[in-house]
């Protein structure tokens, strides 16, 4: 498989490049994202053949069509990381929760949030490319919370990686800020930036912008890659449990093969839903996308009207912050299917210049066949957490969106798979809020009344985290970043 790129190409960069190189050195021309060259076709055997097949068998099957770059054992290697989620039989579980509503938990994995699914294997896979060429790479990360802690448990110890990842020193959640700040590995660099989420994004951009900064790298001799998902690295391991999620309600008898369904997916910088996308243009059986969007709702706009229009919108920091954005990266691997790259080029820098871009009524159209979006308010979300508990299941307020968009679905006789991004463990406070009315408390108060209301336990890897050791206590000025992580390189 070749990899080309959303904005064409600047002479500079190859044509088309391998797997390997996408996502070594992930951004493309003009500041674009590489995008498959053609998608293979899913057939009938395949989905047939595989509803008696594990989560890591589909998986290796699917990489195996996809043929990218990475040999066998590098790939059976990290999709064995699988087999330290809850189960290791079944990573994803599927829940029915009405008649025409199933939930797929992408929560299992170390860290408790969806990052898992993917940053798991890639980490695996960037750090055998990085030995077996012999380079050695920095990670550089700006974390609003669980892209953080991901990141940093796949890379902990990998050779030929280091990761610095800075968070927002005022921001994050209780159990985030320890899961980062306890890490232990040699190779792992952890900042609390004085300031919010933006700060500690600013701090990355004027680090990536500063030649003191890459003239030491080159000095060391590192290279400079990203965790984040604009790294296809990330995506393709991102199509694998959609196609998982469906053959799960094919097994447990709740549609027939072929039968379609809606994908609804609770989505921030559009990663997740990317999979669904890549994953019904190769085959899977789907009515629609349905993008689940919270107050920050440029994504649902831009299905509804055409139009991406941040001119006048400000960051509203919510109560499901893994969604809290404004520029949403992925969607231009959509805009690049629909527009082509002169117009795609074209698009993103009006983004990047006015803050604003609108498609024309035939792009619009398409764009629509494909997608149907909503938004969901923070008070809205927790009617959902209570009535959604009353009934017997205990929902984040990231996957809590997703009802919302739901109610437009239900009852059409197609059936809808939402996605679960967070267990509960990791946005406590808001959860325990909706369940019990308290405010204001810290994690650890919050995670004992949810546990003691719902009568289950806090799983082990969360409520050891409150009694781990701290390697990682600084919060430090925005003017040190720099020294500090050459410091530490
Ligand atoms: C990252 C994240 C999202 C958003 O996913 P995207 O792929 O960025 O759309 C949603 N919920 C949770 C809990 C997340 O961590």
């Amino acid at each position: 498989m070749k990899f080309i790129q959303t904005r064409g190409n600047d002479k500079i960069h190859p044509d088309e490049v391998e797997f390997s190189e996408a996502i070594l050195s992930p951004i493309a021309s003009f500041g674009g994202l590489y995008v498959p060259k053609e998608l293979p076709n899913l057939s009938e055997e395949f989905f047939k053949k595989h509803l008696n097949s594990s989560y890591k068998e589909l998986a290796s099957d699917f990489l195996d069509i996809f043929d990218i770059d990475i040999e066998k054992e590098a790939i059976q290697k990290a999709l064995s990381l699988y087999d330290n989620f809850d189960d290791s039989s079944n990573p994803v579980p599927v829940v029915k929760i009405e008649d025409d509503l199933f939930i797929s938990e992408l929560y299992h994995g170390p860290t408790r949030a969806f990052k898992d699914m993917a940053l798991q294997p890639f980490g695996s896979i960037l750090s055998y490319l990085a030995q077996k060429r012999n380079e050695n790479y920095l990670i550089l990360a700006a974390t609003s919370g669980d892209t953080g802690p991901a990141a940093l448990e796949t890379f902990k110890n990998k050779p030929n990686i280091k990761v610095a990842c800075m968070y927002p020193g005022s921001g994050t959640s209780d159990v985030q800020r320890l899961q980062m700040v306890t890490e232990d590995g040699k190779n792992l660099k952890i900042i609390g930036i004085d300031g919010n989420f933006d700060d500690a994004q600013k701090a990355l951009k004027s680090l990536l912008a500063s030649d003191n900064f890459k003239a030491k790298l080159k000095e060391k001799n590192i290279s400079l890659s990203a965790a984040n998902s604009v790294n296809f690295g990330r995506i393709i391991f991102q199509v694998i449990y959609h196609i998982h999620s469906y053959l799960e309600l094919v097994r447990k008898n709740e549609i027939d093969m072929g039968e379609k369904v809606y994908l609804n997916v609770p989505s921030g910088n559009f990663g997740n839903i990317l999979g669904g996308y890549y994953a019904m243009k190769m085959g899977l059986a789907v009515e629609k996308l349905v993008v689940s969007s919270n107050e920050n709702d440029v994504l649902t706009r831009l299905i509804n009207s055409g139009e991406y229009d941040i001119r006048n919108s400000k960051l509203i920091p919510t109560t499901s912050p893994a969604m809290d954005i404004l520029i949403s990266s992925n969607v231009e691997r959509v805009i690049f299917d629909i527009c082509g790259a002169k117009r795609t080029k074209e698009l993103m820098s009006a983004l990047e210049k006015e803050r604003y871009y609108k498609l024309n009524a035939q792009e619009l159209k398409t764009l629509q066949d494909i997608f149907i979006a909503g938004s969901c308010s923070g008070e809205e979300g927790q009617e959902y957490i209570k009535s959604s508990f009353e009934k017997g299941y205990l929902l984040d307020p990231h996957t809590a969106t997703c009802f919302k968009t739901y109610e437009s679905c239900k009852g059409s006789g197609i059936k809808t798979i939402a996605y679960s991004t967070a267990e509960w463990t990791k946005f406590s406070p808001t959860i325990a809020n909706a369940l019990t009315g308290e405010k204001g408390t810290g994690d650890i108060e919050a995670l004992k009344a949810i546990a003691s209301k719902a009568d289950i336990e806090i799983p082990p890897m969360i409520n050891e985290l409150f009694t781990k050791e701290i390697k990682h206590p600084d919060v430090i000025d925005k003017e040190q970043i720099e020294s500090e992580i050459l410091k530490f390189l």
